[in-house]
């Protein structure tokens, strides 16, 4: 197991889906975890629960990631209650799918808000604290569709897009302050934002998909746990891919 004892890291939009699995799989290796939530309280607390359980200090705060206001709060909190945040996974994100001639510049802008201007709340807010102790970690969950685009995601696949680039900017910046960042693009993967996908278009993604299924969220978590561990410390500034061979 990795060795991440006593790292305290916070997953944003981690009561459900693969930010869950994610702050699951980080007190696994040993971190107290922050776990942020937007609405669903229970969903929240169930994983704090599990994260206890596991012997480690865990946490839920509600923020919406797309409110500086929300977000500088909770990281006070956060800092109060732990003293320091190294490892930052920027998880939480929404779809408001619309092909683009009827999308309305509200879509457009939500999801933008929460997608991209959310791992710009949360990043300005931890860094300074995290080049201050020179090591840190921060971790952005882009998607496939920022790298293949897709039918009716054209303000998602913006979103995403821009967290790519903003990972690889944000990357040389801090390279030599102890700081990794690095993305992850999943394929598609088995959680409530997918469960929302027509079967039709699940069996299409299927077909498409070389190993022929979607992924599940613990698989992308442990991506997420290998970039955050001390093991990845040459990496920086990378997309990794988590799709079951759908994009090469
Ligand atoms: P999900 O099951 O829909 O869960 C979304 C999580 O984000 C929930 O914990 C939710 O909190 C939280 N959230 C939503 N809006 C928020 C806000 N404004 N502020 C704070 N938290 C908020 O999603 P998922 O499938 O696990 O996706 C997680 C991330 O992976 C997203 O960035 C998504 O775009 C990306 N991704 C997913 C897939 C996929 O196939 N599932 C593929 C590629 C990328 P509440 O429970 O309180 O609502």
């Amino acid at each position: 197991m990795m060795k991440m004892e006593g790292k305290v890291s916070l997953v944003t939009g981690s009561s459900r889906g693969i930010g869950r699995a994610t702050a699951i799989a980080l007190a696994e290796a040993g971190c107290d975890v922050v776990v942020n939530y937007h609405s669903n309280e229970n969903a929240a607390v169930e994983v704090v629960e599990r994260v206890k359980e596991l012997g480690r200090r865990a946490i839920a705060i509600k923020a919406d990631v797309g409110d500086a206001k929300q977000t500088n709060d909770m990281v006070d909190q956060a800092l109060d209650a732990f003293g320091k945040v190294q490892i930052l996974v920027n998880n939480a994100g929404i779809t408001r799918d619309r092909s683009f001639m009827k999308l309305s510049a509200d879509q457009w802008r939500e999801v933008l808000l929460v997608n991209l201007d959310g791992a710009f709340n949360l990043t300005s807010k931890l860094l300074p604290q995290m080049v201050e102790g020179e090591w840190g970690r921060i971790i952005n969950m882009s998607s496939i569709v920022a790298q293949m685009g897709n039918f009716g995601q054209s303000n998602y696949a913006v979103a995403k897009g821009g967290l790519i680039a903003f990972t690889k900017s944000l990357a040389r910046e801090v390279a030599r302050k102890g700081v990794t960042v690095n993305a992850i693009a999943p394929g598609f993967i088995r959680t409530d934002m997918t469960a929302a996908v027509p079967d039709k278009a699940i069996e299409m993604v299927k077909q498409l998909t070389p190993m022929g299924r979607l992924g599940e969220p613990e698989e992308v978590a442990r991506a997420v746990r290998f970039l955050a561990s001390p093991q990845a410390s040459f990496i920086t500034g990378q997309v990794i891919n988590v799709n079951g061979g759908m994009y090469m």
